[in-house]
């Protein structure tokens, strides 16, 4: 963490401290338990306001430049890291912030307010260290997440392969025991910050017989990024959030030492799974960022804009039309603060994180195209905002378990409530 950003936190939260003896823990500024309010602390409010400044001030002047080239944005995620905007979830006892979920959604509202080809990138990064988060041991914690409080470095959760994304238990990379080593074999695909990482999360078979259940089948390791036999792949020419790093990684022999597993052998499936209840509610978070800015773009436009001697504001289809887009805005807020809420909390929050994913990803992929229907042609035109947030948005209901996933999680955990 560099002395500027130790500065700014101790200037912004005076009860921060960049090294702890405290185990690791959540500050849970939205202090769950203290009954039910809509009233962010102070301290949210200040993460939230430096949030938006940065997106207004830093973001958003650059973010058609960076979709054009696809160049990847650096200079934004220094100083993102600068800010203390990334890594929230890193423990104190880390160096990093212990801030909880519910704070990280708030931050990343505001960047893909910016831009989600940029918060998917910090996004990238949350994914990459929550196993390390939920399953590292203070060994592990000290090293891989200690590093990325000392300099603006990115990790990657490398899960999906060619073959298999929705179906986890379908991958095919293979991890076996060699002494004190594991050897890995296997292709990864559509890896976020693939070439940018400095370390990765690797989701591995072990057990090779096919009828071993997936409880048991799957290691997760830690791979540092520069290790020989990982070649990684051309990135990836996405529709949107182009500047975001997309690609496939080739691991041929790759040695990695028994020190890097996560918590044991077979215990991978289930902590790549559990990272996905504190990462989905930022990712909803992100997509109500987008949908927002989309509705405020799509707002402005509709005031100046002018058809049969009126602003089009005033024709009531289009008002109503936006009228319909802050409905599913506020709404697909709440949805994020509950399955943040709920996941701070201490409670088993699958149900609310795939809700809150599913219906932020589906507002997000209507409201830019909404959007883009209220700038008329110019809405599908490069030199205005909104095609942009259109293609920005479909990602949202794929990554991170695409929107019919979502839905065979919800229908699993609905039904599971009525077999009791
Ligand atoms: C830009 C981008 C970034 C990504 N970043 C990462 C990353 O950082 N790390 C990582 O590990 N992965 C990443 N992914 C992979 C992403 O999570 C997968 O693409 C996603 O889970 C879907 O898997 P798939 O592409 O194999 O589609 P498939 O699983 O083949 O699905 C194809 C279609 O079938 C539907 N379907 C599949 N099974 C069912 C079912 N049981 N019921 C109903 N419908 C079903 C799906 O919803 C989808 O519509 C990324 C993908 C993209 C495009």
């Amino acid at each position: 963490m560099s002395a500027l950003s130790r500065l700014l936190r101790s200037l912004l939260w005076p009860g921060w401290r960049s090294c702890s003896s405290k185990p690791a823990q959540n500050v849970h500024l939205s202090k769950p338990g203290h009954g039910f309010s809509f009233e962010l602390t102070d301290e949210q409010k200040e993460f939230q306001a430096t949030a938006r400044k940065f997106a207004l001030e830093e973001i958003i002047p650059v973010a058609a430049q960076y979709d054009r080239t696809g160049e990847y944005p650096v200079p934004l995620i220094k100083r993102a890291w600068e800010l203390g905007l990334m890594n929230s979830h890193i423990p104190e006892s880390c160096g990093g912030l212990g801030l909880g979920t519910f704070e990280a959604c708030l931050i990343t509202e505001e960047l893909a307010y910016g831009c989600t080809g940029v918060q998917t990138a910090i996004e990238a990064n949350s994914l990459g260290q929550m196993p390390v988060i939920i399953a590292g041991n203070e060994q592990q914690q000290k090293k891989y997440l200690g590093r990325m409080t000392e300099e603006p470095l990115m990790c990657a959760y490398c899960v999906t392969e060619p073959g298999a994304g929705s179906d986890v238990a379908g991958i095919r990379t293979r991890a076996e025991r060699k002494g004190d080593e594991y050897v890995i074999n296997g292709q990864k695909m559509w890896i976020t910050n693939g070439g940018k990482a400095n370390w990765y999360f690797l989701l591995a078979r072990t057990d090779p017989d096919p009828r071993a259940p997936a409880s048991k089948a799957f290691t997760g390791f830690i791979v540092e990024a520069d290790s020989p036999g990982i070649q990684v792949g051309r990135k990836e020419l996405n529709m949107g959030q182009r500047c975001s790093d997309t690609r496939g990684i080739v691991f041929e022999d790759v040695r990695v030492p028994k020190e890097n597993v996560l918590i044991a052998e077979g215990a991978g499936f289930k902590i790549a799974m559990g990272a996905f209840d504190k990462t989905r509610p930022p990712v909803a978070a992100g997509a109500v960022g987008l949908a927002r800015r989309a509705l405020d773009e799509a707002t402005r436009y509709a005031l100046e804009r002018k058809t049969f001697g009126k602003p089009i504001v005033e024709h009531q289809a289009v008002a109503f039309l936006l009228a319909e887009m802050a409905m599913k805005v506020e709404l697909a807020r709440l949805g994020y603060q509950r399955a943040a809420w709920e996941v701070d909390a201490g409670r088993r929050n699958t149900f609310y994180a795939s809700i809150a994913k599913a219906f932020a990803g589906d507002v997000a992929n209507q409201v830019a195209t909404d959007a883009v229907q209220i700038f008329g042609g110019n809405g599908f035109n490069t030199e205005y905002p909104v095609e942009k947030l259109m293609r920005d948005a479909k990602i949202y209901q794929i990554y991170e378990g695409t929107a019919q996933i979502q839905r065979v999680i919800i229908a699993r955990e609905h039904l599971g409530r009525y077999k009791d």
